[in-house]
């Protein structure tokens, strides 16, 4: 088995060397979610050049939940972002998510790949998409995977690693934690942090525009990145965001870019934004748990009919508050506290079991 402190030491060279400033934070990596025509992102580069922005993303297979839905225009696109690069000097790169995808991104001679979050899951693809990348020095950026866990975000890294892979850096795009929630997807500062802390010569960006899946949150976001130390962000810009042909909610113009960009809130405003979206991960992690919770009391409900037993059962009932309240201490609570929630979650127990 592998030693997953392996590449802790492990320091990569420089992701954009030469052309720019790695020392220069924060990075700004623009483009739309997908290229659509030729003279669609030949104008969103130029714009986003205009603005200072000097590496351009472009989707070109879009991995969709459902089928029928808008794919990416697929290779024709790989000669768009080729004459972009010609026409404004900016680095270029797109979404693989098989091998198939990286040896044509690679033969028509893009700058930097990323792989998206539900490929960064599935260890086949990932695999053969490191041996397609060998010993290349392509930049290649690895999107978080969809769930809460470091796991299969690091294994992703390792293979790419273990291929050979020269220059890495990853991406927090917010995770699926299952529960309804105002935001597309839950930035989790703390899992990051331990990413972060298993792999510290690693590049982060952050991926606002699929964390938030709207448009009025973004700035939000990337201050919070900013304050995180992150190295840049990648976030999607469209010319015309409500026309796009994917994911048009989350993209903002490459003027509205730059605006949220100087218009950035004050540090204090930033530290609550910070404080409460870290509260926001914790609360629907917590919700989460008590719809399990309520689940499996509701089995217990059954098991108890089949025996025929009654719903509360009084010595349970006090044994499990002795335990819960002598928790406190450990979990630095007020036992007083945790008296109140558990007689709540109890009652309603018992009021689901009967
Ligand atoms: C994208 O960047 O357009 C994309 C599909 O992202 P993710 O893999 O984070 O969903
Ligand atoms: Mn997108």
């Amino acid at each position: 088995m592998m030693n997953k402190d392996k590449y802790h030491n492990y320091s990569p060279e420089p992701l954009w060397p030469g052309i720019i400033n790695n020392e220069e934070p924060p990075l700004i990596i623009a483009g739309p979610c997908s290229a659509e025509t030729r003279e669609q992102l030949l104008s969103t580069a130029r714009e986003l050049h205009g603005h200072g922005v000097k590496i351009l993303r472009a989707g070109i297979w879009k991995p969709r939940t459902y089928p029928g839905d808008f794919e990416g225009v697929g290779e024709d696109a790989l000669s768009w972002l080729i004459e972009a690069k010609m026409e404004t000097g900016m680095l270029v790169g797109t979404e693989v998510g098989t091998a198939a995808h990286t040896e044509k991104a690679l033969g028509a001679g893009l700058d930097f790949l990323w792989i998206g979050a539900r490929t960064t899951a599935s260890p086949f693809a990932i695999q053969e998409i490191a041996e397609v990348l060998g010993g290349s020095s392509v930049p290649v950026l690895v999107k978080n995977p969809l769930n809460p866990s470091i796991d299969f975000w690091k294994g992703a890294v390792y293979r790419l690693l273990e291929a050979g892979v020269k220059r890495i850096g990853l991406i927090h795009r917010g995770f699926d934690i299952g529960v309804p929630k105002d935001l597309r997807n839950t930035p989790l500062w703390s899992v990051v942090a331990e990413m972060r802390r298993d792999l510290p010569h690693l590049s982060i960006y952050l991926d606002p525009s699929h964390i938030a899946g709207r448009r009025d949150y973004l700035g939000k976001l990337i201050q919070v990145a900013y304050l995180l130390k992150y190295d840049g962000i990648m976030i999607e810009s469209h010319l015309n965001p409500d026309k796009a042909w994917s994911d048009r909610n989350q993209q903002i113009t490459p003027s509205e870019l730059a605006e949220t960009i100087s218009n950035l809130p004050m540090v204090s405003e930033q530290q609550l934004y910070l404080l409460r979206d870290e509260l926001r991960g914790v609360d629907e992690r917590l919700l989460l748990l008590l719809s399990i919770r309520r689940k499996l009391s509701g089995e217990i409900g059954g098991v108890k009919r089949a025996y025929g037993l009654t719903a509360y059962q009084e010595t349970q009932y006090l044994s499990k508050l002795k335990e819960i309240t002598s928790a406190a201490k450990l979990y630095d609570l007020p036992e007083e506290l945790l008296r109140h929630l558990y007689a709540i979650i109890h009652d309603d127990s018992v009021f689901l079991q009967k």
